[in-house]
């Protein structure tokens, strides 16, 4: 099957969002906001996800999450592997062909020994940034994992990485669109899917609040290139229902879940209720 969407036929993925750990749920809703915000410091909780798309010979996992020890560590609750969320759809960790890496940071690098046999995708100025002087800075470095940069350097070394740089078809399809901002690297995933072309904004919408306030989450190296970002989702996605943010838990009740299992939801289908 294909969707013609922009008049480009492209091959179409179901894709599903995995439910890996949640903030505690008092976290302040100051703490997600660049701009001060009138919500009287009510609780806003926040969820860590990771994404799979899956189509034709290829299973490609959209960032991997973190392992257990790492996750508490920073202080949050770990619900489950992101292997187990793939067991739990029949995927096998061996059979994931490809990572793309929204960005380098601690929740969506993790475990990427994992997956032996995937081709990683790491935008350059995510790499470099990762790798070089701005880690001297401990703001800079603290969203970043050193065990986790080092099985990316593993990875690359085994032949097992691959770098883009511009707008990049990953496979027909699936293509990454760089936009910054949270990180120099960051980019956004667009997924032929059913229901036409799903964005995947990763980190650059965490909440659908930061998007409709234009109020940035506060880790953030360039704030213009994330309100620019911002504005490139919205050019990018047929609809604003075709954005799905990374952390936000209104996805919980906004799409459907897969029968069967616990926190996977299919994103390749309408959404259930509105935000
Ligand atoms: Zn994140």
């Amino acid at each position: 099957m294909t969707s013609e969407k922009d008049g480009r036929d492209s091959p179409e993925f179901k894709l599903f969002m995995i439910l890996y750990a949640e903030s505690p749920a008092n976290r302040p809703a100051s703490h997600n906001f660049l701009s001060p915000v009138d919500f009287h410091d009510t609780a806003m909780p926040l969820d860590f996800y990771c994404w799979v798309a899956v189509g034709g010979d290829r299973v490609v996992l959209i960032d991997s999450g973190c392992d257990e020890k790492t996750c508490r560590a920073r202080g949050h609750n770990f619900m489950r592997s992101p292997v187990d969320g793939l067991a739990s759809l029949g995927i096998k960790a061996t059979e994931v062909t490809d990572v793309i890496v929204t960005h380098m940071h601690w929740d969506h690098l993790g475990n990427l020994q994992e997956f032996p046999n995937a081709m990683l995708h790491v935008h350059k100025s995510e790499m470099a940034h990762a790798t070089g002087c701005a880690m001297c800075h401990e703001p800079l470095r603290r969203p970043y994992d050193v065990d986790q940069v080092c099985d990316v350097i593993r990875a690359l070394y085994a032949d097992r990485a691959s770098f883009t740089e511009t707008v990049t078809d990953i496979v027909p399809g699936l293509r990454v669109h760089p936009v910054g901002g949270h990180a120099p690297g960051l980019q956004v995933v667009e997924v032929s899917t059913a229901r036409g072309h799903v964005i995947l904004a990763s980190d650059a919408m965490h909440f659908y609040y930061n998007g409709d306030l234009q109020n940035p989450f506060p880790v953030i190296v360039d704030v213009r290139a994330y309100l620019d970002g911002l504005k490139y989702l919205h050019a990018l996605a047929a609809s604003p229902e075709h954005i799905i943010p990374g952390h936000d838990p209104q996805l919980r009740s906004r799409y459907p879940a897969v029968p069967g299992t616990t926190g996977i939801w299919d994103l390749s289908l309408s959404p259930v209720a509105s935000k």
